[in-house]
């Protein structure tokens, strides 16, 4: 019987190799302070009544010429499989983002609760098997983590439900959309279903919170908790925690159905929790770490450890760090360990264009250490107008890709065009660049710039539009005249990415990322 109960609720994307990694971080930490804890992937459990998985060998076949149409088959009979289903709900569902109601937005509070009784494709499957479950476990916490704001619609209607069949124990939602929504978040239609919110790191508070409702206690004493007091307030503790990464067990999949998830399975880890450099103008996603974009980084030793652990445990040697930033300081320190004991491994995470990557000794360390894939953040080629995104980095594209190449590393490259300062120029440049050096280049983003939520741009007026409460994203008005509007972005970046599309559509197909960039059986 378990005392917490944490959920990763369904509508998130498919396409991925590994459970979310919340959860994991979650149950090993608090199973190796006696609290019995269990998971449950509600994603790919609901994904899984509706359509069988992709497996490896069919994604491989449809990938092995790279034609369009070839690539497009399994992946839009699978999505197609899951929509014959939910379309009698008044959506669609997206394979790699999740289901979206036609007339209920997720970026509004009001539309999120009017959507509550709304015929929906989860009630029977949280009826006949989520609640069920809930009810024999009657877990003192359950706790729930949206990652997205897709799971929104789906996680308070099982909220509702949950405490219509009486659930009495205390209900808490976390995750990165929780982190950064947490003061819009922080409303009584939200409080009249949930008893409290959790954001950033959430070991200490979870912890913290079992003590109290187990040994009694003051809510106020939960670092980082908000909750409701009895007179109806809703307050918001600090977080007075010292939370030692180093000293954190390792993940725990233990519960989750590690190897049953689309294409080729791996299990993601990480390392640092933030990213280092965290000041690129455009980007929001230090905000979503703590107070300060960065909440600390374990050792190179101690994520060493984790590896060896998590193969022991699930004899699997493909892993995925989702670090939103590996350091060059750890990927050589973790790289020597690997080396050393001797481990054979294959893995990826995303990297910052530092300069140590045009250099062919610490390229040809990672490689022999088994890193398989960086993902850069290119964002557009290299030029004068690169000081606009303040990405203070090396950034020499083809030295890497060269260097890449050599030592058998795939790359991806995520592109943003339309920042401020930035235009249609380098864009086609971008483009140019990555058409020509197709070959040497596994995969690539192409992503319009949006206002980020957490952000201060220059030289744009943020639009908000009325009762979007919950958006993470803004359209824009140019205020300068070198800069575009929204509609200018959007389309600037749709055009390219079309262009992409046609001359080399593997760069952007979700069919052939999901077998990329593995070898080990
Ligand atoms: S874009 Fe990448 S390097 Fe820049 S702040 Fe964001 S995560 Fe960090």
């Amino acid at each position: 019987m378990s005392q917490i109960y944490l959920l990763f609720p369904p509508s998130w994307t498919l396409t991925t190799g590994s459970a979310h990694l919340a959860l994991p971080l979650l149950k090993g930490f608090l199973e190796s302070k006696g609290v019995p804890t269990r998971t449950h992937d509600l994603n790919l459990e609901f994904a899984n009544r509706l359509v069988a998985r992709l497996p490896v060998a069919t994604l491989q076949s449809a990938c092995s010429e790279g034609s369009l149409e070839g690539m497009n088959k399994p992946y839009f009979q699978a999505e197609d499989e899951i929509n014959r289903v939910t379309i009698g709900f008044d959506g669609e569902w997206n394979a790699q983002l999740g289901f979206s109601f036609s007339r209920f937005s997720h970026h509004s509070s009001r539309q999120v609760f009017e959507s509550l009784d709304a015929e929906s494709p989860f009630h029977q499957y949280f009826d006949e098997r989520v609640i069920p479950e809930l009810e024999r476990e009657n877990s003192r916490i359950v706790g729930i983590c949206l990652a997205s704001l897709y799971q929104l619609i789906p996680t308070f209607q099982l909220c509702k439900r949950l405490r219509q069949t009486g659930y009495e124990g205390f209900i808490v939602l976390g995750g990165n959309t929780v982190s950064r929504l947490l003061r819009e978040m922080s409303i009584p239609p939200v409080f009249d279903l949930i008893d409290g919110l959790i954001p950033f790191q959430g070991e200490m508070p979870m912890h913290e919170l079992y003590r109290v409702l187990r040994e009694g206690g003051d809510f106020a004493d939960v670092p980082s908790l908000i909750w409701r007091d009895n007179d109806g307030t809703i307050r918001q503790n600090t977080n007075h925690s010292e939370f030692i990464l180093d000293e954190a067990a390792a993940p725990d999949y233990s519960d989750l159905p590690v190897g049953k998830y689309w294409g080729v399975n791996y299990l993601n880890v990480i390392s640092a929790r933030g990213c280092y450099w965290g000041k690129c103008n455009f980007c929001a996603i230090p905000y979503g770490w703590g107070e300060n974009g960065f909440a600390g980084q374990r050792s190179a030793q101690r994520t060493y450890e984790d590896i060896v652990t998590l193969m022991e445990r699930h004899s699997i040697r493909r892993f995925k760090f989702v670090d939103e930033t590996l350091s060059p300081h750890f990927m050589r320190a973790f790289s020597k360990l690997i080396i050393d004991n001797d481990l054979k491994i294959e893995w990826e995470g995303y990297t910052r264009l530092e300069r140590d990557w045009c250099d062919a000794s610490f390229v040809d360390l990672v490689s022999k250490a088994g890193f398989r894939k960086g993902w850069f953040g290119l964002e557009c080629l290299p030029s004068d107008k690169r000081v606009h995104l303040n990405k203070n980095d090396a950034a020499d594209p083809l030295r890497l890709l060269e260097l890449c190449s050599a030592a058998n590393i795939k790359v991806h490259f995520f592109c943003l065009f339309g920042y401020p300062g930035t235009g249609k120029d380098e864009a086609e440049n971008t483009v140019e660049f990555l058409l020509r050096n197709r070959d040497l280049i596994d995969t690539v983003d192409i992503f319009p710039w949006t206002y980020a939520k957490h952000t201060k741009v220059t030289g744009v007026e943020r639009i908000e539009r009325p009762g979007e409460d919950w958006a993470l994203e803004y359209a824009h008005a140019s205020l300068r005249a070198d800069t575009l509007n929204s509609e200018e972005i959007a389309e600037l970046a749709s055009y390219w990415e079309e262009v992409v599309w046609a001359k080399a559509p593997r760069l952007l197909h979700p069919s052939y990322r999901m077998i990329s960039p593995w070898s080990i059986e």
